[in-house]
This record gives structure tokens, sequence and C-alpha cells, in this order.
């Protein structure tokens, strides 16, 4: 998958990209990182890309000529691939949206500084608006690292464990189930007993069911969204039978929407 990342700080990219998983899918050609610095298309002798905002107040506004040529020199206008604007006032970046534009052969990214960008370049460049979340960062750098990464371990063949991806937290739309390792006995904690029964198909139960109790525990709101089987809501809704004062009454209605019981 082909990266265009426009950025006023290229130098912060290359130790995270070279590292680990990121370094293999390269070597592997799965992954290729173009960092266009804005700065080499700022059109005046001091290389400016910000001033400040009509209006007045604080900070300073990134330039709409620097990011408009460099997008014209690099993709066109319009762009020949999607372009993503970094922003706190974007749609959430998910597990589903990475999984989407792993799916692309070409994805391009625009990361900003200040108070942000000029908002022509939002209504009259970009095809997407992305945020990481609710809260504000300095710069589009560390989204456009963790939107290529999350993206990355998608494509088939980045990941050592072809299944490795599919098996982690949100991807089935459940959290994943615990994870153990050696020793059996750590400090007097016992692994559970049937992860070393070597029977596959209890494992695989423990497992879904172990998902379904955390994701029903820790994010319930997203089992609105999981395809559930019979199994999966017998055991729901025993688990809610066994502490029904604990969990609320919206998240049974939800079990039982979906049994098809209201
Ligand atoms: N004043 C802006 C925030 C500017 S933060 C506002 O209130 O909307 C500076 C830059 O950091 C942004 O332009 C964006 O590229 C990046 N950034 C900050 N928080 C982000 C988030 N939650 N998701 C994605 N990018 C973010």
């Amino acid at each position: 998958m082909y990266f265009d990342i426009f950025t006023l700080f290229p130098e912060v990219f290359p130790a995270y990209l070279e590292t680990s998983i990121l370094k293999r899918a390269k070597e592997n050609h799965l992954l290729d990182v173009h960092l266009h610095d804005i700065r080499n298309w700022a059109t005046d002798k001091h290389h400016t890309t910000d001033d400040t905002p009509y209006g007045g107040g604080g900070g300073m506004v990134m330039k709409p000529e620097p990011i408009f040529n460099a997008v014209q020199e690099v993709l066109n206008i319009p762009p020949i691939c999607p372009l993503i604007l970094l922003t706190p006032q974007g749609e959430t970046f998910t597990q589903q949206k990475a999984l989407a534009f792993s799916k692309l052969p070409r994805l391009a990214m625009i990361c900003g500084r200040y108070e942000g960008f000029d908002e022509r370049i939002r209504e009259h460049l970009v095809t997407e608006e992305i945020s990481l979340g609710d809260y504000v960062l300095s710069g589009g750098e560390l989204p456009a690292l963790i939107l290529i990464e999350a993206i990355t371990r998608l494509i088939p063949g980045a990941l050592g464990d072809p299944d490795g991806a599919f098996d982690d937290s949100f991807s089935s739309g459940l959290l994943e189930y615990p994870q153990y390792t050696r020793p059996p006995v750590f400090q007097g904690w016992k692994v559970p007993e049937v992860l070393q029964s070597g029977d596959h198909g209890v494992i695989n139960r423990w497992r879904r069911n172990q998902s379904l109790l955390r994701t029903l525990q820790k994010r319930p709101e997203l089992l609105l969204n999981v395809e559930l089987t019979a199994t999966d809501l017998d055991y729901l809704e025993q688990v809610i039978h066994e502490s029904e004062n604990s969990i609320s009454d919206s998240i049974i209605n939800i079990i039982k929407k979906k049994k098809g019981l209201i």
C-alpha cells in the first residue's frame, strides 16, 4: 500500500517506520510511505506555511497555497486517491475504517499543526476528515502513524500470524479474550485449566464466551453491531441472569432485542 503524507515535520516519521512490523512490511513491498514536506511548496522566500487568523485571536493557521500546491504536484486536484485531513473534528477512526482503507492501493493524509487549517483546505481539497478521538494533539503526525500502522497490519502478509489481526479486539466487533503464556502458575495465579486441555473445540468456545463477557462488561454498546449466534445469546442470557443487579436494563434490552424477545 502506498501512503503519501503531507507534513511540516517529515523527520519524525522514519524511526517508527523503520521498526518491527512496519519495517518488515516495507521490506516485503507491502508498504511504501512517501513523506512530503509542505514547506517545499511555500510560495515566499521565507517558506511561510502559517499565518495569523482573520478575525483575530491567538495562534496561527496553516495557509492554503503550500498545501494546495503540494497536493497538485503529488496527487493532482482532484486527488487521484482518497485524501484524508487529520483533524479532531473528523469522523472517529475505527477498526472498520482501517479495514476499508487497507483494501485501497493508495491513501494520502495531511497533518495539521498550530490551530489547524485554513477552512478552504477542508472544503475544496480533501476527500474525508478523520479524528483519532475526542482529544486535541499538537499535530497530525502521530495520527498519521497510527493510521499507517492500524491499516498496514490488516494487509495480508504484514503480520507473522496470518490470523493474528482477525482475533484482535474490534475485528469481530467484540473485545479480545484474555491471553496467557508460561509459566502456568505465577505468584500463585493459575492459567485457566481449559487453555491447557488441548481440546480446541472447548478452548474456542471458552474464548468466544470470554470475548462476549468482556464486551458486555466493558463496552456493551458494541454488542449492538455484532452478529451473535443462538449459543452466544444463550451464554449472555445466562451471564445476565446470574448478575442481574449489576447489568443495566438498557443492556439487557439489547440482548433481548437480539434474541427477538422484544
Ligand atoms: N484548533 C483545532 C485543533 C488543532 S490541533 C481544532 O480545534 O479543531 C493541530 C493539528 O493536530 C490538527 O490540525 C490535526 O492535524 C492534529 N490533531 C490534533 N488532534 C487530533 C485528533 N484528535 N485527531 C486527528 N488529528 C488531530
